[in-house]
């Protein structure tokens, strides 16, 4: 063991993949280990051999396709089963034979559990706890083990909950993570057990479920009990409320309170690890996650906003690079000239004090319309750039666009849409057909401009929301549109609203795709 310091163990893989709706094959698996190993966690639990056919196959793939320079991987699973001897259970041969250099055995440390779902003795699950670990310590692994249950088994019974911890450590076992399987506990009471369950002399360690919301909490006040190894998942993942935040958890230690648990230069990659593994997970990433969500350093108020001009320091916890994030300005209708001028020179932009005035002015105008910046960066750079340079930015304009949907008789649906624009010096007329009228105006938008503008082949719609609006003072109601596009290196989203969605759609469609040039480095 090169560095047995304090653990970083990382469950996504087993526990957080218990997600509802999460679905992980085993190449999404192997992505997601290396995401993490990027990060410089120290053990990755990959799943239970042998009892689920995936997992066992994760571990087989590991050994030739992964390439690990922080992580070691750990197989999950049971003690043996009640009655017969490890070294003959094929669940722990299993574990054996995964190739994981560690094995993190469950077990039972609750009374009533080990009486009414193993329906064994309490001497009998001791006794498979001891030959458990002892027979893998044997065949030469690390053996961690997971005490199911522990804080409501040490509420029923204090002494076999902790009679647990000694058997599994004088067995062998290298560390003992309290699981508080349910998540009920609070912190306070969760620290006084702890620090009982440290007074074995076993080597504790900590596993929290969010079902009280205090899954990181509870983990660091474990740790300040004399918890030495912590468990959690990426992004909180996992059943029900989640598990511990794993990387809040790293963040929490490493910059509140000292602790070296990651390389300092992953750390300031975290931001960009907790997003590249929801890309894998495809679930919609948490914009309020802390330390790593888009709005964890957002600032809305307009009237913070002359201050953090000043001294960004005065309105965050830390400095966000340091986990990779960024300050990032919303610009809203609650927003004064300050917040907007410092929008401008985020961007890149110095704004003289009357084209702030002017940018407010529209901004508000437009927001008082449906419009909301705060979602489409790329519509307000595109704005601003506007009212710097006096003019629009064009790569092309707009003679006419025509959609329409038909249903043919066997009941599909297909959209058609007809544009013609002008771009440099050209007319051209291009039809699209798509699943949907934006679909198809997107379609033939692109067909349109891809042979002058061959970067267009890279930007894709990724997200296309839509919202009815009520409408303002016996107004009809009206539809914003929100598009989210992409290319090879970033995405930016861009907002349309009219009374007719079609354009709506359009607007946000025509600046998504005017953006995308701007970004390719197209000057106007
Ligand atoms: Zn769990």
């Amino acid at each position: 063991m090169a560095d047995d310091g304090f653990h970083v163990y990382d469950t996504t893989l087993r526990d957080g993949a218990q997600q509802e709706g999460l679905n992980l094959t085993v190449a999404d698996k192997l992505a997601i280990a290396r995401h993490l190993d990027g990060l410089g966690v120290g053990f990755i639990e990959g799943g239970w051999p042998g009892a689920n056919p995936k997992d066992t196959e994760f571990f087989r793939r590991a050994q030739t396709e992964l390439d690990l320079e922080h992580a070691q991987l750990a197989a999950f699973g049971a003690t043996r089963r009640a009655g017969v001897k490890a070294a003959d259970d094929p669940l722990v041969a299993a574990l054996r034979e995964s190739g994981a250099p560690i094995v993190t055995l469950v077990a039972k440390s609750h009374d009533r559990h080990v009486e009414l779902a193993l329906r064994t003795t309490l001497e009998e699950n001791l006794a498979m706890i001891r030959d458990t670990v002892s027979h893998l310590r044997t065949e030469g692994r690390r053996v961690f083990l997971d005490a199911e249950h522990f804080f409501d088994g040490y509420r029923s019974n204090r002494a076999y909950a902790l009679e647990v911890l000694r058997t599994a450590a004088e067995a062998g076992a290298s560390v003992i993570a309290l699981c508080d399987t349910n998540g009920g506990m609070l912190p306070d009471e969760l620290a006084e057990v702890v620090h009982d369950a440290v007074g074995t002399g076993a080597r504790i360690g900590i596993h929290c479920h969010d079902d009280t919301g205090c899954a990181v909490a509870n983990t660091l006040a474990a740790v300040k009990a004399g918890a030495t190894h912590v468990q959690g998942c990426a992004n909180g993942y996992g059943e029900r409320s989640g598990n511990a935040n794993l990387f809040t958890v790293v963040a929490n230690l490493q910059l509140k309170r000292g602790f070296d648990l990651v390389p300092p230069r992953a750390l300031g990659d975290m931001t960009r690890i907790a997003h590249a593994i929801t890309e894998v997970t495809n679930v919609t990433p948490n914009s309020h996650q802390p330390y790593v969500g888009m709005s964890a350093f957002a600032h809305k108020a307009g009237l913070h906003a002359s201050a953090i001009k000043v001294d960004p320091n005065l309105y965050q916890h830390i400095d966000p690079a340091q986990v990779g994030n960024d300050m990032r300005m919303l610009v809203s209708d609650m927003a004064g000239r300050a917040s907007v001028e410092l929008k401008g020179r985020e961007l890149g932009y110095q704004l003289t004090g009357d084209q702030s005035r002017e940018l407010v002015d529209r901004v508000k105008e437009l927001e008082a319309k449906g419009h909301t910046f705060e979602a489409a960066d790329a519509s307000f750079e595109l704005l601003l750039r506007d009212t710097v340079r006096g003019e629009r930015t064009r790569y092309f304009t707009v003679e006419s666009w025509r959609v329409i949907v038909e249903r043919r008789p066997a009941g599909d649906i297909v959209s058609e849409a007809t544009v013609k624009l002008h771009a440099k010096g050209e007319r051209i007329i291009a039809t699209g057909e798509g699943n949907g009228p934006v679909n198809a105006l997107d379609k033939a938008v692109r067909l349109a401009l891809e042979r002058l503008y061959p970067e267009l082949a890279a930007v894709e719609l990724i997200d296309f929301k839509v919202r009815i609006l009520e409408g303002a003072h016996g107004t009809d109601a009206v539809t914003r549109v929100l598009i989210t596009t992409s290319d090879a290196t970033g995405e930016w989203a861009t907002v349309g609203v009219d009374e007719n969605i079609i354009e709506a759609s359009w607007q946000a469609l025509e600046q998504a795709v005017t953006y995308g040039l701007l970004r390719a480095g197209h000057s106007v």
